[in-house]
């Protein structure tokens, strides 16, 4: 069965804005109403209904329109699951719809995932546990450290299991007793009829949040929640060659959950170096000549990223020129070898002259010129 192109399906251009779209899926949404339709549609009535809540979960969701846009059904099919479409969406503003379909009141809510249960069957909605969210953690470190590489200790606030009672959130000794609402499962199922559909919703148990059990005497640490908040300390290995805005996975070092933990991302900031410049791998600094070392040419030492290194100053060279030194740059992140070091030399000229200097630079002006 070939799938209908989205814009057509409601009925907009390409370039339609947000409310143009919620206002067609508006106008459909009620023309297929099942309160509205003949007994006799009632049968595609469902069908198109689904076919435009498709087509807005999609069309109104910014990143999943590009995706469409450039690649048609293909790009949304390959990318998301049919739940994945319906649960990212969002269609609290249509509640008045859904209420009249039989939706009001006993604590629902009118997401996409929701949603999606009424079309597809709740009963088929497992409920996974969550996994803790990620942490994003900001490091600052010197240029030195970035081509040294360096042990960092952070302390990230997150939320962790708590250690009392092993998450279980009962205080010691005490015993959970089965949930009386669910009777245990987690899950309460709602049957409710909606039009000619007849729906079967499962929803998570409001009284034990979906776990199953309640929890007598509560744990005093963390108050029968399972988790505390904690400060915890982390060693961070920052490698070299890191570079600004580089970021470090450290996996399951996130907010702990049911799931388990979310990661940890560690994103480094490089402050600036009062004389070394870094663009990528390579490294810039001046080195200072005397008038006379520019034109006689010799070594000198500019101070880098290890200590000194010897230049060669080629004779008669020009104030802001260039020379690169091969391999005297950054370590490469991730990879042997390292950047360059490029040196742009600075003619100094004398600010004050002894009377012996200015005796020899009119001895030296004298001379023919080559
Ligand atoms: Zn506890
Ligand atoms: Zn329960």
């Amino acid at each position: 069965m070939d799938k209908r192109d989205y814009y057509e399906v409601l009925g907009i251009g390409k370039g339609a804005g947000a409310d143009e779209i919620k206002q067609a899926y508006r106008k459909l949404a009620l023309k297929h109403h099942p309160d509205r339709v003949p007994a006799e549609e009632k049968k595609n009535a469902e069908e198109k209904f689904k076919e435009i809540s498709e087509a807005y979960a999609v069309l109104s969701d910014e990143q999943k329109r590009s995706q469409y846009n450039q690649y048609g059904h293909a790009g949304i099919d390959q990318r998301y699951s049919y739940e994945d479409i319906f649960r990212g969406a969002n269609f609290s503003d249509f509640s008045d719809i859904f209420r009249n379909m039989g939706f009001g009141g006993g604590g629902f809510g009118f997401s996409g995932a929701d949603i999606f249960d009424t079309f597809f069957g709740g009963g088929r909605r497992s409920r996974q546990p969550r996994r803790g969210e990620d942490i994003e953690f900001h490091v600052s470190i010197t240029l030195d450290d970035a081509a040294k590489g360096v042990e960092k200790e952070i302390e990230v606030p997150r939320t962790e299991r708590c250690e009392t009672c092993g998450g279980s959130g009962a205080k010691q000794g005490t015993r959970k007793s089965p949930c009386p609402k669910c009777h245990g499962s987690g899950q309460i199922q709602y049957v409710r009829r909606a039009g000619f559909m007849q729906f079967s919703q499962v929803i998570t148990c409001d009284r034990c949040n979906g776990r199953g059990q309640i929890i007598e005497t509560p744990c005093g640490e963390c108050r029968g929640s399972g988790y505390v908040q904690r400060r915890r300390k982390i060693n961070v290995k920052i490698p070299q060659g890191v570079d600004n805005g580089s970021v470090l996975r450290m996996r399951e070092e996130g907010e702990h959950g049911e799931g388990g933990p979310g990661d940890l991302f560690v994103v480094i900031r490089v402050k600036e170096h009062p004389t070394i410049l870094r663009e990528g791998n390579d490294l810039y600094v001046d080195a200072p000549l005397s008038f006379a070392q520019a034109a006689m040419g010799g070594k000198v030492e500019v101070e880098t990223i290890d200590g000194f290194e010897s230049v060669k100053v080629p004779s008669g060279t020009q104030s802001h020129t260039r020379t690169r030194v091969h391999g005297k740059g950054m370590p490469i992140l991730g990879r042997h070898g390292r950047g360059d070091l490029i040196v742009k030399f600075v003619v100094k000229t004398p600010e004050k002259l002894t009377r012996r200097q200015k005796e020899l630079l009119e001895e030296f002006e004298k001379e023919p010129k080559s």
